[in-house]
């Protein structure tokens, strides 16, 4: 059997390297030239979510949430993502989203925001749920996963670049420097930082992500802390991991009006990492080449449609075809200008 070398051991190339031996290959080099979650998966919130703005990141999500659903605590919280709206225009786009995300088979539905512990929601006008979504460790869940693929004879090579690997095929699942290893890959490093502050007093175990559905401010528990972040006023274009302080300090007094147990609370922990943004927010999965295959451009929501990729690209690469229509992930629709933007990039 042909050799595959995974490029990068992040959750996309863990979950592809689990998949594979799954499905019987025997050839497997899972390389990361750092070590395993060193890239945005060591960084990420840990949202896993089904709701966006259109079907082909739905169907991602729905595909995966079995997996997460089985994993279970301590590394899967199925907690729920709450999305708040303050303004009429804000409620009735949350409205439309869910009649997709239903008709895709997605458990949203209206909820009374106020019976969440803890929120402030004087000035909330609509929310919606879903139960089925929650947070997850995204770095455990991809230790997980490569300790699984291992066990069934992957070949782990930490501080290794794929490149140098002898290999009959090469997956380029290499999050926001994917474009080294294939120059035209439309993929761009984004910026973006995560806030934690506490402790704070009283966090209920069961708080779901909350989101504000018009600034794009959202939380979550992290242990004793709230694990805060929102979309930047100014995209920062860069691969330089840096907080902006005055970000978070705005974060501060928001999370302080919409949770006010945490107000006042001080930071624990303040990080950066890359999105790998393709110019439609929607992943690259196919082939680009004679022996080389793209898993990437994940444009900040990959950990949590993990699962899905790793099964659809093994069943891709060894048996010719997926089960899982990939065919609103591939290179070729930038050619014909088709492109269909995700709303909810996070
Ligand atoms: C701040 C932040 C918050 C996020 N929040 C969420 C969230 O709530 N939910 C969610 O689903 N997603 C979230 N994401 C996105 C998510 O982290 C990624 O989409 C996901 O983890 C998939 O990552 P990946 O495996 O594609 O890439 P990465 O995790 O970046 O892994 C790529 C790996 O490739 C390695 N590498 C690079 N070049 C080479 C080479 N030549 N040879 C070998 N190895 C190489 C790197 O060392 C790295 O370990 C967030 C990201 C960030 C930065």
């Amino acid at each position: 059997m042909a050799r595959i070398v995974i490029a990068g051991a992040g959750a996309i190339g863990a979950s592809i390297a689990y998949q594979l031996a799954l499905h019987g290959a025997d050839d497997v080099v899972l390389a990361d030239s750092e070590h395993v979650a060193a890239g945005a998966t060591g960084k990420a919130m840990g949202g896993v979510r089904q709701q966006f703005s259109t079907a082909a990141e739905v169907r991602l999500a729905r595909e995966s949430i079995g997996f997460f659903e089985e994993l279970g605590r301590p590394l899967f919280e199925q907690v729920g993502y709450m999305f708040l709206a303050t303004t009429e225009d804000g409620l009735a786009a949350l409205e439309q989203r869910v009649e997709l995300q239903r008709a895709l088979g997605v458990p949203v539905q209206s909820v009374d925001a106020g019976l969440v512990e803890g929120v402030d929601v004087d000035d909330v006008l609509g929310a919606v749920a879903c139960w089925e979504d929650g947070v997850a460790d995204p770095a455990g869940v991809t230790r997980e996963l490569v300790e699984r693929a291992e066990a069934l004879g992957v070949d782990v090579r930490e501080g290794v670049d794929a490149r140098d690997v002898v290999r009959d095929v090469l997956v380029i699942a290499a999050g926001a420097r994917s474009a080294e290893l294939w120059p035209e890959l439309p993929v761009r490093p984004l910026c973006r930082q995560l806030v934690e502050v506490g402790p704070v007093v009283g966090i209920p175990d069961d708080l779901p992500m909350v989101l504000e559905a018009e600034t794009g401010f959202h939380f979550r528990r992290a242990g004793r802390s709230l694990r805060l972040a929102m979309n930047e006023p100014t995209p920062r274009w860069t691969d330089r991991e840096e907080v902006d302080e005055a970000l978070v300090e705005d974060w501060r007094e928001r999370i302080g009006r919409r949770y006010p147990a945490a107000a006042g609370a001080r930071v624990a922990r303040a990080w950066a990492g890359l999105y790998d943004m393709t110019p439609d927010a929607h992943p690259i999965i196919g082939w680009l080449g004679d022996g080389v295959y793209a898993a990437c451009g994940f444009s900040g929501h990959g950990f949590m449609q993990s699962p899905a990729v790793g099964k659809a690209v093994a069943e891709e690469l060894l048996d010719g075809a997926s089960s899982f229509d990939l065919a609103p992930y591939r290179l070729e629709r930038f050619d014909d200008g088709g492109v269909f933007p995700e709303e909810v990039v996070l």
